[in-house]
């Protein structure tokens, strides 16, 4: 059964932070902070569209969840869990800051209906942590990971890529870090350079510049290949598209497809990999699975023409039953 989010933004709301990279209000879209009448126009909004209560969370994203003036936290809860009490909805989500996480917020989400709470990690590397403005260490990460997962909720954890003095090998150490913290579900963002934000202070002098889409799309698929052979779930690669970021965005890795991207170039790198002792300037019949046709083709066939640069002309077709990123080639 498909997993639904019904989602409210609670933006910049009470976080006392200036993290590097964050305009809340570009990243949500929203300026205003929810309200519980929000809440319950949301839900009953995704009702009448025939969500399934029983597969579907109320997710309270956007900001600092548990470090909003309390009162208020607890009127959002009390308007969800309205919900998971007569409807039968799964649970309630929320994403907060690791050093946002003590024992007394945990039993309050724990006692308003909350299954799952999404850290922002970020970074495993202290300095770039520092030089982000993140205002958190990478043990107040693994300290505030054990806590949720000691008290029985779903554990999410979120890192970016291509933050200021970080590189590809920080970023997959990051990657392995949450690995050993066995999270059940991750979410990857490539730094998207937003206005009115201390990176696109730092990229307009000069000081920094972030990956685009095409040169974090190969690293970004090694860590979805590396996430998934721990059996973690990758839930989100990259930024959600929306009007205003691609109106805020100043550089980065803004697509708005992303994750087909990554998952196109582990296609490629899969079928060149069966090929690379075939003999060039010939057809080869290629099989993937049917569902992953169009990302084996990868966007605007931009896998098959990079084949057919390489010598290789390729015929790339769906076949039932064939696993995730395999491919079979027809010698
Ligand atoms: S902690 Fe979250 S909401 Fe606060 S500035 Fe950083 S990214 Fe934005």
């Amino acid at each position: 059964m498909k997993h639904s989010n019904i989602s409210i933004f609670v933006p910049h709301k009470g976080c006392p932070n200036d993290c590097s990279f964050c305009n809340q209000r570009t990243i949500s879209g929203q300026t205003v902070p929810a309200t519980p009448e929000d809440v319950e126009a949301a839900v009953k909004t995704a009702l009448l569209h025939n969500v399934n209560p029983k597969t579907a969370e109320i997710a309270f994203f956007g900001g600092s969840f548990t470090a909003i003036e309390r009162d208020y936290m607890v009127s959002l809860l009390t308007a969800a869990k309205h919900f998971l009490d007569t409807q039968g909805f799964s649970g309630i989500r929320v994403s907060t800051r690791p050093d946002c996480i003590d024992e007394d917020v945990l039993k309050i989400l724990k006692n308003y209906g909350v299954t799952a709470i999404e850290l922002g990690a970020q970074s495993m590397d202290d300095e770039v942590l520092l030089w982000n403005r993140r205002g958190h260490t990478a043990d107040d990460v693994r300290k505030a990971s054990a806590l949720i997962k000691a008290h029985g909720f779903s554990l999410g954890l979120q890192m970016m890529t291509g933050l200021y003095k970080s590189d590809f090998a920080k970023d997959e150490y990051t990657a392995r870090e949450i690995i050993k913290l066995k999270p059940d579900t991750v979410r990857i963002y490539p730094t998207v350079v937003l206005k009115n934000t201390y990176l696109g202070f730092l990229q307009e002098t000069g000081e920094y510049k972030a990956p685009t889409a095409e040169e974090s799309a190969p690293f970004c698929a090694k860590l979805l290949e590396l996430f998934g052979k721990a059996q973690i779930n990758v839930i989100k690669l990259g930024l959600h598209s929306s009007e205003t970021v691609e109106q805020d965005m100043i550089g980065g890795a803004y697509h708005p497809a992303f994750r087909e991207l990554c998952e196109g170039y582990i296609y490629l790198q899969k079928i060149l990999e069966k090929l690379k002792d075939c003999d060039k300037n010939r057809t080869y019949e290629v099989f993937v699975n049917e569902k992953a046709l169009s990302k084996a083709k990868g966007q605007n066939k931009r896998n098959e023409k990079a084949l057919k640069n390489e010598g290789f002309y390729c015929k790339i077709k769906g076949k039932h039953n064939l696993p995730e990123y395999e491919a079979e080639v027809n010698i």
